[in-house]
């Protein structure tokens, strides 16, 4: 495996190692804050981030690539509402999107289409990743601060349906 190819792939472990992390935090706060749905959805999404770690550590392994396992930074542990949580989720999903579209462009200069072809999946999935998020964040609109009971409610059916088709 080519060295910048097989950095960039460290860098994205590093990287779905936080979202994991950021996502377990944004759980638990929303747990603790009585929002059960919104919180099964971040677990759910934690739990996801987590198995896209072991993807690509897997990957970088079995292709004889040197795998480093990253230091994780402290995600924050706070929010002002749902609707900034959202927010930051969709955030972090496009900075995600970025960073494997970085990852694309370097195998391509490398010339290594074997791991271009692999990373197919992952930018499919950021494409599903956003949409979902942004479903989310409209309904949130549509329904207003008065509705979180049923905001809170149908969130996970939501994550449900996205990730069936
Ligand atoms: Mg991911």
């Amino acid at each position: 495996m080519k060295l910048k190819v097989e950095q960039a792939l460290n860098l994205q472990i590093d990287r779905e190692a936080y979202s994991s992390h950021l996502y377990l935090s944004m759980a638990v706060w929303a747990e603790s804050q009585g929002y059960s749905g919104t919180s099964k959805w971040l677990y759910a999404q934690a739990l996801e981030e987590r198995n896209h770690l072991v993807l690509f550590i897997q990957y970088v392994n079995g292709r004889g690539g040197k795998v480093i396992i990253p230091l994780i930074n402290q995600p924050p542990q706070e929010w002002e509402s749902v609707q900034s949580l959202f927010n930051q989720v969709l955030e972090h999903e496009r900075f995600i999107t970025d960073s494997i579209n970085e990852i694309v462009a370097i195998c391509s200069a490398e010339k290594d289409f074997t791991t271009l072809n692999w990373l197919q999946f992952f930018v499919n999935e950021q494409i599903e990743e956003e949409n979902s998020v942004k479903a989310i964040i409209d309904n949130l609109k549509l329904l207003g601060n008065n509705n979180m009971y049923l905001f809170d409610r149908d969130v996970f059916a939501m994550r449900t349906q996205a990730s069936v088709q």
